[in-house]
């Protein structure tokens, strides 16, 4: 390298930080049909390998100068992966090890409380977890992962979220709060379970978000969702069942635009969100959920130290 101009190495480390993500867009249903141009320009896709298996594809975007990466949950061209079968733990792990600190997630759930309709977007902030059969830990066998949820998202992100979708578009209803029951699937729920669940204090039925949340959390990833509201809940409203049509009989024939118009506002709000916190300190529990047997001297700094299976499998 003698004799070749080099660059000042504050302009490289400022450079490389630019190019380095930190924000994973986490997509749900209807992530694979985006209006062009929606996540801006496709840098780079790749499926990363980790002790639970590939992840989905990562894909690395840069909109208007914010590089970011993209994870679609259900599949790359159509809904491909019901809920129960997504790799929760693989697409978790791949987004920490590619340096993610930040993921917003989207959702299409079902409304079951009245305050709620099909368009809506609204950011949760409880979660009541129905799941039965997926793997919802990386500690296994390890001794860790006692972790409080309270509160379950990360608030000064859920908070940057609320304030994007504040300033961005119109037409669709904008609520913060509320609880999301989720439900194994990829079934329905029956009447009976929707009944139970609006007892039991929830607002809106989904499938996706456990434990995805939980998985961020053991990784000191920071999480929000944003719930886009698809449908009513199986006996919500009384509804005309209609033959073939998405959601028969749970969402009415003129609310299938405005949930449509709603998922497509996400990917701008939610890069808006993330910009608005980026290169900022995390000053929240999230950022050191761990941190308890950090000071201990139980686990290291290496996270892949922190959930490697007992006997060193997948290291
Ligand atoms: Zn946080």
């Amino acid at each position: 390298m003698d004799g070749q101009p080099r660059p000042p190495a504050l302009l490289l480390r400022r450079s490389a930080q630019s190019e380095t993500p930190r924000f994973l867009l986490l997509g749900g249903s209807g992530a694979y049909a985006l209006p062009a141009g929606a996540l801006g320009k496709l840098l780079s896709s790749r499926r990363v390998r980790t002790p639970y298996g590939l992840s989905n594809p990562v894909h690395r975007f840069e909109k208007d100068g914010f590089p970011f990466f993209f994870l679609s949950r259900h599949g790359e061209r159509g809904y491909e992966i019901t809920a129960p079968y997504v790799n929760y733990r693989a697409n978790v792990y791949a987004a920490k090890l590619l340096g993610v600190t930040r993921i917003i997630a989207w959702t299409g759930p079902g409304a079951i409380s009245r305050k709620y309709r099909p368009g809506d977007l609204v950011f949760p902030d409880d979660i009541i977890d129905f799941t039965r059969t997926r793997p919802s830990t990386f500690y296994e066998g390890k001794g860790i992962g006692f972790l409080r949820q309270h509160p379950v998202f990360c608030e000064p992100l859920r908070e940057a979220l609320l304030r994007a979708a504040g300033r961005g578009g119109r037409g669709n209803r904008v609520l913060g709060g509320g609880t999301y029951v989720c439900t194994e699937g990829p079934r329905l729920e029956t009447a009976a379970e929707i009944r139970f669940f609006a007892k039991a204090g929830a607002d809106l039925v989904g499938m996706t978000l456990c434990p995805e949340a939980f998985l961020a959390r053991e990784l000191e990833i920071c999480y929000a969702p944003v719930a886009y509201v698809t449908n009513y809940a199986e006996g919500a409203r009384r509804l005309p069942y209609r033959r073939g049509a998405l959601f028969e009989g749970m969402l009415p024939a003129s609310g299938a635009e405005a949930v449509e118009a709603a998922k497509n506002r996400i990917p701008a709000m939610a890069i808006a969100a993330a910009r608005a916190l980026a290169g900022g300190e995390r000053d929240c529990p999230c950022a050191v959920s761990m941190e308890r047997y950090r000071k201990r001297g139980v686990i290291g700094a290496d996270f892949r130290e922190w959930v490697a299976p007992p006997g060193g499998r997948g290291r």
